[in-house]
């Protein structure tokens, strides 16, 4: 008896555990990467450690790089781009100081992960993307997911969204080599703006703050993002 229930012990391991279709342990993967990469490096903002912890990143990326979704780098989402850091994600969103009834602009769609970030914590996300591909699939996806307080367009979000503006945050995460006009006019009172400029060597995040219909710019980390560029691919 006991001799049976050992074989059939060893089988039920190796039915859930070896055989190869197992599911890796998202969820484990990202309460880690929320304390080791997250709060261990200093973001302590409760609604973005929330947000962080509820989106489920490893949707966001192509399938065969699922198992990576919650290593601590930037991973290729395919047409040539990249989903950014989740470190980095978190950064540029705390810097926003977000609040739940606020109306936010995202320019670089890429794989909507960062727009579901935003999602979990504002009324309402207006994201474009320039390659329609990935803002088409991106689209779909947080349909399915059921955020259906994101809008995203196909298009140069250089000119912004005037039709929505003004955006109480705005951030970008494609560089230009200067901070487009468009962006700083549609940015309302008192609102934040994150964005990374330079060229294809040294880039800063720029933290952008309107006060008295004046923008005030402070530079807050070092970083490495793909350019902003027109339809004809050159950049900004
Ligand atoms: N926020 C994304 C990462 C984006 S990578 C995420 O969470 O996955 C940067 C994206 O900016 C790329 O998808 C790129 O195609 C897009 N992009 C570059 N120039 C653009 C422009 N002028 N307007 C809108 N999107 C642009």
């Amino acid at each position: 008896m006991l001799r049976l229930r050992i074989i059939w012990l060893f089988a039920a391991v190796l039915a859930t555990g070896c055989n190869g279709t197992s599911q890796p342990d998202y969820e484990r993967s990202r309460d880690r990467m929320v304390t080791d990469q997250i709060v261990a490096r200093g973001i302590t903002d409760s609604r973005v450690i929330r947000a962080m912890g509820k989106v489920e990143r490893h949707l966001f990326v192509p399938e065969g790089a699922r198992r990576y979704a919650y290593t601590d780098g930037p991973l290729s989402i395919g047409e040539g781009q990249t989903i950014s850091q989740p470190y980095i994600v978190a950064f540029m969103t705390e810097c926003l100081s977000l609040k739940p009834d606020m109306k936010v602009l995202e320019v670089g769609t890429g794989s909507g992960y960062q727009a579901a970030v935003l999602a979990e914590i504002v009324d309402k996300v207006y994201t474009i993307e320039i390659v329609e591909q990935l803002g088409l699939r991106s689209k779909k996806l947080l349909a399915d997911l059921g955020y259906d307080n994101v809008f995203v367009k196909i298009g140069d979000g250089y000119e912004g969204w005037l039709e929505h503006a003004p955006y109480d945050a705005i951030i970008v995460t494609c560089a230009p080599n200067r901070i487009p006009d468009p962006l700083k006019d549609q940015l309302a009172e008192g609102g934040r703006m994150i964005i990374p400029v330079g060229g294809s060597g040294i880039q800063y995040l720029i933290l952008n703050t309107k006060r008295n219909g004046r923008i005030r710019q402070v530079s807050v980390l070092p970083v490495r993002f793909v350019p902003m560029v027109n339809k004809k691919g050159i950049k900004y």
